[in-house]
C-alpha cells in the first residue's frame, strides 16, 4: 500500500510499504481521514522532533536522524476497524474509531501517577503513527470510539481538539474570565471553541490571516485583530484592563511576550505551541506582575483516555457544543500531502487543517 514518510526535512514522499497484518491485541483500522498536525509540519520542517529531547533543547543532531528516517507521518486518524487480532474484545469488525496515539511504558514515576502523556520514554502522542496511509495496524487500547452523532470527518480532529481542551483544562478558566488567544491555527481555534464550551466571558484573538480571524469568529471569538494592523496588546489592555487568561498557540517570541503583557497581574498564560527555537522574554514580566506560565502538552491518554480531553472532544462534537467544521478548509488525496504540508507552512496560507483521505 501507500504510505506517507518523511525522509529529510522538506522530504515527504509517498512509499509503497508492507501492510501490516494484526496480531494478538492488535486491530487494523481502514483509514477514512488523517489530519495535518502542527507537529507533523514542525517535523517536515526542521528533521525529526522528539519534543523533549533534552540534550538538543529541540531536534534529534542531524548525525543521528538515520536512527529515526525514514519516519512514517500521520496520528489524527478516524477509520473503520476492518480486522482484529486474538484477545480483543472491546473492538469489534466495524467499529468506527478514532486513535489515541499517546504511547506510554507504564513504568516511569509518569506512567504510575496516572501522567501517561508526560511518560519519559512516550512522545506524548507524536508517535512514528503510519496515519498518512489506507490502513494501519495499532493495539486495540488505542482506539476510542465515535460517537454516532459525530462523523469520522470531524473525529479525525479529535486529537488537536484534546489538545486544545487540554490548555483551557489546565488555566483553570472561569465564567467570569475574559480570554485572549494568541494564534488562530488548529490549536488556538480548538481553545476557542473549547473556551466557549467551558462559558468564557468574552474572547479576544489576536491572528494575522483573515480567514483564521474568521473561523475564530464562527467558532466563539468575541473580538478578533489583526496584529499587523492594531497593537493587540494596547488594544486588549484598553478594552479589558488586561484578560484573566492567555494563550500562546503560535510559538514565536512576539506572541510569548504579547500574551504575557495582555494578562493581568497574579494570572495565567498557557504555552500549547511547539517551538521551533529557543526565544527571548523578559522574566520581569512574570516576576513583577506575579504572572504565572503554564504549560500544556498533549492530553490525558492511555488507560485514562476514556476520561481524558481526547473524549471530551468527541462528546462536544456530539451534542454540538463544538462544531470543527469551520476549522477543515481541505482534503486531499495521499498523493497531495506534501503540497499541502507547503501550502501550510506558508504564511499567508488559507488554509487551516487539511484532512488526507487515503
Ligand atoms: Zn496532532
Ligand atoms: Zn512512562
Amino acid at each position: 500500500m501507500d504510505a506517507v514518510y518523511l525522509h529529510g526535512p522538506g522530504d515527504l514522499r509517498v512509499d509503497t510499504v508492507e501492510q501490516h497484518d494484526v496480531a494478538t491485541g492488535t486491530i487494523a483500522v481502514d483509514i477514512e481521514y488523517t489530519g495535518i498536525c502542527g507537529s507533523d509540519l514542525h517535523e517536515y520542517e526542521v528533521g525529526p522532533v522528539p519534543i523533549r529531547a533534552e540534550a538538543t533543547g529541540h531536534s534529534i543532531p542531524e548525525s543521528e536522524w538515520d536512527e529515526y528516517l525514514p519516519k512514517p507521518m500521520g496520528h489524527e486518524i478516524a477509520g473503520t476497524v476492518s480486522d482484529v487480532g486474538e484477545n480483543v474484545d472491546d473492538v469489534q469488525v466495524g467499529d468506527r474509531v478514532t486513535l489515541n496515539m499517546v504511547s506510554s511504558c507504564h513504568n516511569c514515576r509518569y506512567c504510575a501517577a496516572g501522567k501517561y502523556h508526560l511518560c519519559e520514554r512516550g512522545d506524548g502522542g507524536v508517535v512514528s503513527s503510519r496515519g498518512f496511509a489506507d490502513r494501519i495496524v495499532v493495539p486495540s487500547s488505542m482506539a476510542v470510539h465515535v460517537p454516532d452523532e459525530v462523523s469520522l470527518r470531524h473525529a479525525a480532529l479529535a486529537e488537536p481538539l484534546g489538545v486544545s481542551l487540554r490548555g483551557v483544562r489546565r488555566s483553570g478558566l472561569d465564567p467570569t474570565d475574559r480570554i485572549a488567544v494568541f494564534g488562530a491555527g488548529p490549536i488556538g481555534l480548538g481553545v476557542v471553541a473549547g473556551a466557549a464550551a467551558a462559558g468564557a466571558r468574552e474572547i479576544y484573538v489576536s491572528e494575522p490571516r483573515a480567514t483564521r480571524r474568521e473561523a475564530a469568529k464562527a467558532l466563539g471569538a468575541d473580538v478578533v485583530i489583526d496584529p499587523t494592523a492594531v497593537d493587540a496588546v494596547e488594544k486588549i489592555q484598553r478594552e479589558t484592563d488586561r484578560v484573566d487568561v492567555s494563550f500562546e498557540c503560535a510559538g514565536t517570541a512576539t506572541t510569548l511576550t504579547d500574551a504575557l503583557r495582555s494578562t493581568a497581574y497574579g494570572e495565567t498564560v498557557v504555552v500549547l505551541s511547539v517551538f521551533e527555537e529557543e526565544v527571548p522574554i523578559h522574566p520581569n514580566d512574570i516576576m513583577q506582575a506575579e504572572r504565572e506560565i503554564v504549560g500544556s502538552f498533549g492530553f490525558q491518554g492511555g488507560p485514562l483516555v476514556s476520561q481524558s480531553e481526547f473524549a471530551t472532544a468527541l462528546d462536544l462534537i456530539a451534542d454540538g457544543r463544538i462544531d470543527p467544521e469551520p476549522m477543515i478548509t481541505e482534503t486531499v488525496s495521499l498523493d497531495a500531502v506534501e503540497s499541502a504540508f507547503e501550502s501550510l507552512r506558508d504564511p499567508e496560507t488559507d488554509q487551516i487543517k487539511v484532512l488526507a483521505e487515503p
